[in-house]
């Protein structure tokens, strides 16, 4: 196969451990005629180690509007330009897309290279309910502006997953913590398919005392995820549902046990599901993260 010419190609890369490169995106990086990267430098690295040395444009946040006209030429030219980010896949919180929007109204064809993503990544993981799942990026690094979106989010059903840097996860945690109550379960992704990976469960109280306890856990790069608030169906967890619950998880993994007591009870299986995960977390914590 060879790149299609006049096509612009959006090649996701790892997003820390380089086995992670799809043997395509090696192959369309290294037949492009022209790289637009993030930043030139960094991406170096990356094409020096698969030994791909075809010309590199910057194209950042800051310059992305301008540099989108130039691209947009070539391409039209017949060029075959591919666009990566610094990790991971490109749009995804990186730049892209004003170039992607711009290819699509000039009847360029875009085409995805599909690969690593940490979002995606810690969601497969995470343990939380995948089915439905909201995607938010970086919270707000303000305090006031951060905690007024979170309480927008408060009710939402879906797993809410947040990408977060290093030096402000601890304060996140906390605003977590406050706004969707101690007891909500969460998890902690980090440093995913890197050396020091580390997938951890708990209640966001729990996660935000160990994050402020250990240093360690405020270095490198994170995800956070919050299970969603089930829907209020009008149903509660009575003595009898909650009894149901704790005797089928003594013996059953959390799904089958959720499925079976909404059989015995009545009430519904997410209801009890994520009653069943409140339940696995408190007799769990403190064992329920696994490191790499
Ligand atoms: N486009 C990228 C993707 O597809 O994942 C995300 C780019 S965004 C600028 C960078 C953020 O992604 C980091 O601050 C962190 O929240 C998350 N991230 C990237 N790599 C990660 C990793 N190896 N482990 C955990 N989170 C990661």
């Amino acid at each position: 196969m060879s790149n299609k010419p006049g096509a612009l190609y959006v090649v996701a890369t790892p997003i820390g451990n380089l086995e992670d490169m799809s043997p395509r995106a090696v192959r369309v990086l290294s037949q492009a005629d022209l790289i637009a990267a993030e930043d030139t430098r960094h991406s170096a690295t990356l094409l020096r180690h698969f030994g791909i040395d075809r010309p590199v444009v910057a194209v950042h946040e800051h310059n992305e509007r301008m540099k989108t006209h130039e691209l947009i030429r070539k391409l039209s030219a017949g060029q075959s330009i591919a666009l990566i980010s610094d990790a991971g896949t490109p749009l995804i919180s990186d730049p892209g897309f004003n170039l992607v929007r711009a290819a699509l109204a000039g009847g360029i064809p875009v085409v995805p290279i599909p690969g690593p993503c940490a979002a995606i990544a810690a969601l497969s993981a995470s343990g939380l309910p995948s089915d439905r799942f909201a995607f938010e990026g970086f919270p707000p690094a303000k305090a006031a502006a951060r905690r007024a979106k979170f309480e927008d989010l408060r009710t939402e059903p879906r797993t809410l997953v947040f990408y977060e840097s290093a030096h402000r996860i601890a304060e996140c945690l906390d605003d977590l913590a406050a706004v969707f109550g101690r007891d909500r379960a969460g998890v902690l992704a980090r440093e995913l398919t890197k050396q020091f990976e580390t997938v951890r469960s708990a209640t966001l109280g729990e996660l935000s005392d160990w994050v402020r306890s250990d240093a360690n856990q405020q270095r490198g790069e994170m995800v956070v995820l919050v299970h969603g608030l089930p829907r209020d169906t009008g149903q509660k967890i009575d003595a009898h549902a909650d009894r149901v619950v704790r005797v089928l998880l003594a013996a059953l993994p959390l799904k089958q046990a959720a499925a079976l007591a909404a059989e015995i009870t009545g009430v519904k299986k997410n209801l009890l599901y994520a009653h069943g995960l409140g339940l696995a977390r408190s007799a769990d914590s403190g064992s329920a993260s696994h490191d790499k």
